[in-house]
């Protein structure tokens, strides 16, 4: 079912997406298989909202991302962007494009250049769309430091000089250089401490009110997205299991996945038990995903149907949707 049902401006509307990367193999490098990485996804990203997208390694939510900047060709499927279908661009339309769509990486270290300034850094995609001016760039520079917490004295210093969440800044001060509409956040805070994370997680909601900005949140950890974002979706498998708003998935999950998911991260409060669903085996491999419902052979609730039948991502309650035969029938309710 496409998630046109629910109100508000869409800024990002995926219909039916796929992305199948190839395997090859043999002497002529034939394609023997197909990673079914994204696998018919019907999603919406709304102005101004920030929709988490979380599920365990290997889910295809790196893949979804990178789909939707077009850094990834979809196999099949549309991608629409302001309503407009950005599959049927050209390169320089695209490149055009991209000032308005952004991402931040998990690993700041890695993803920014060692051997660049700062102001080399951040000042960078304004070179690449036309900023001649050096002036004119390092002053943009500065407000974009201020923005996100550094100081001017940080321009001249290098990545390796900085901790992990100042990076991350660096990062975020980067993506925000040619004021985007949209920023996907890959597992931004992931590899932060945890008082680190808040900080960077409150600079990213402070910049979302000041800059009316969207955001793809993307986390397997859903203790993290649960303080960012507006709406959730829940990957599994190359598909979206369940959406709905925050608030109601974490009061109502009503997919087994959602709720073993839950019940997996931590709580802050010692004080308040919950029973732990935990999650049996690994993912399976997105190469060859199990007949019916790609989630059965982990299900603690499957049944005859669920490795017969797919079930498809459907309105369970008012404005949210799951993928299960017997949502909100079993488990946590
Ligand atoms: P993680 O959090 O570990 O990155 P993820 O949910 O973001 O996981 P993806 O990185 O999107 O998942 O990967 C989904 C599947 O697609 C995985 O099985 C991965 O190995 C595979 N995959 C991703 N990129 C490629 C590629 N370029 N070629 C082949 N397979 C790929």
């Amino acid at each position: 079912m496409a998630d046109r049902s629910m109100s508000g401006n869409n800024l990002v509307e995926l219909n039916n997406l796929v992305k199948h990367f190839p395997i090859r193999g043999g002497v002529f490098l034939k394609e023997v298989a197909f990673v079914k990485a994204v696998d018919g996804v019907n999603l919406t990203i709304r102005e101004g909202e920030t929709l988490g997208l979380v599920g365990e390694s290997g889910c295809g939510k790196t893949t979804l991302g990178r789909l939707i900047l077009r850094l990834e060709e979809p196999s099949s499927g549309e991608i629409h962007f302001q309503g407009e279908n950005i599959l049927a661009y050209d390169k320089e339309r695209m490149r055009i494009l991209r000032k308005q769509m952004q991402i931040v990486f998990q690993d700041p270290f890695s993803s920014l250049n060692p051997r660049k300034t700062v102001s080399h850094i951040v000042g960078e995609p304004l070179l690449v769309h036309g900023m001649q001016s050096r002036r004119a760039r390092e002053a943009r520079v500065l407000d974009l430091l201020r923005v996100v917490g550094l100081r001017r004295e940080h321009m001249r210093r290098y990545p390796h000089q900085f901790s992990g969440g100042q990076r991350q800044r660096i990062g975020v001060a980067r993506a925000l250089a040619l004021h985007p509409k949209l920023i996907v956040c890959d597992e931004a805070v992931s590899a932060l401490d945890v008082s680190i994370q808040a900080q960077v997680i409150n600079l990213l909601k402070d910049l979302q009110g000041e800059f009316g900005l969207t955001y793809l949140f993307i986390s397997h950890d859903l203790s993290v997205v649960e303080h960012m974002s507006d709406r959730l979706a829940v990957m599994y498998l190359g598909k979206i299991v369940e959406l709905a708003d925050s608030v109601e998935i974490y009061r109502t999950p009503l997919h087994p996945y959602t709720q073993a998911l839950l019940l997996a991260s931590p709580i802050p409060d010692p004080s308040v038990k919950r029973e732990r669903i935990i999650l049996k085996g690994d993912v399976p491999s997105p190469i060859d995903p199990p007949q019916g419902c790609r989630f059965h052979t982990r299900c603690l609730y499957a049944e005859d149907i669920c490795s017969r039948e797919e079930p498809q991502l459907q309105e369970a309650r008012k404005n949210h949707l799951a993928a299960c035969f017997f949502a909100g029938s079993v488990g946590l309710h």
